[in-house]
């Protein structure tokens, strides 16, 4: 099955952004001087943190200590500008008091958009479903809280993705691309196994993801997958009894460098991961 007759063009991955804007930006920009190739967009999985001001970042669910504003003001005063394209989901830390009024998503700046709840674009003939937020067994069936409620329960809360996200983004049917914040469950290959036991945040392979981005996978069978939230680098592959497997690219964040950043060509024969070309020292 191959895609449909696409011009070659490359386009980027970026793990948690934790507000680091600029990182992201000078980062992507060294490797594309670097490897001559141009970006065509960016897509990024979550944990962009887009705070306007101090009264976004109150509503977003996070310990103290790691709320910090980071760089977005500048792109939404229009001092900064990003390079191209940047079509972002929301993790589980996101300034939901800003993102939730616009469930659907929306362009929160110049080149700079918000994917929603649950949705799908298409960029350049690709199409690309993302669906935001963590997985949460108790709050699963339930509807989104009303934005009515921030403040008043725990910004957790809004963290969460729903039965109604998950059903929307399969009602698509198939995607080239599917982005979400948390792994699927079940991609980590026998051998690397031991790895992940002395992973802070994933203390077992077996618990490492969700069953929801798996059924997802499973079911719009992408060519590709995107994911963070880890904060941890990993290439894994999911196959499908029939059709061309999944590869499952797992980013780390922006913070710890080059393993938050993946560039991939898009053409008639596939999307090829082309990272290592001209790959700029950790920025
Ligand atoms: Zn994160």
């Amino acid at each position: 099955m191959p895609l449909p007759s696409l011009e070659s063009f490359c386009f980027a991955a970026v793990g948690d952004v934790h507000g680091r804007m600029h990182r992201m930006v000078s980062f992507l920009q060294a490797w594309s001087k670097r490897a001559r190739h141009e970006l065509d967009f960016v897509l990024q999985v979550g944990d962009f943190e887009p705070h306007r001001d101090e009264a976004d970042l109150a509503t977003m669910a996070a310990p103290a200590r790691h709320k910090h504003l980071g760089d977005f003001a500048d792109y939404h005063q229009k001092r900064r500008h990003f390079p191209w394209p940047v079509h972002f989901i929301g993790g589980n830390h996101e300034p939901h008091g800003y993102l939730d009024t616009e469930p659907r998503g929306f362009q929160l700046a110049p080149n700079c958009h918000y994917l929603g709840r649950s949705s799908a674009v298409d960029l350049n003939g690709l199409s690309v479903v993302g669906v935001s937020g963590i997985h949460d067994a108790a709050s699963f069936q339930k509807p989104h809280p009303p934005l009515s409620l921030l403040g008043s329960v725990s910004n957790k809360a809004f963290t969460f993705f729903h039965e109604e996200d998950i059903e929307r983004a399969l009602a698509f049917g198939r995607a080239d691309v599917l982005v979400v914040h948390d792994w699927p469950s079940g991609i980590i290959a026998t051998q690397d196994r031991g790895a992940f036991a002395q992973q802070r945040r994933s203390p077992d392979a077996d618990a490492v993801g969700n069953e929801y981005a798996r059924l997802l996978t499973e079911a719009l069978q992408p060519r590709l997958v995107l994911c963070g939230h880890l904060h941890k680098g990993y290439r894994g592959v999911l196959a499908h009894t029939s059709g061309p497997p999944s590869q499952v690219c797992c980013l780390a964040s922006v913070e710890q460098g080059a393993e938050a950043f993946a560039v991939f060509q898009v053409s008639s024969l596939g999307i090829r991961e082309i990272t290592h070309l001209g790959t700029p020292e950790p920025a």
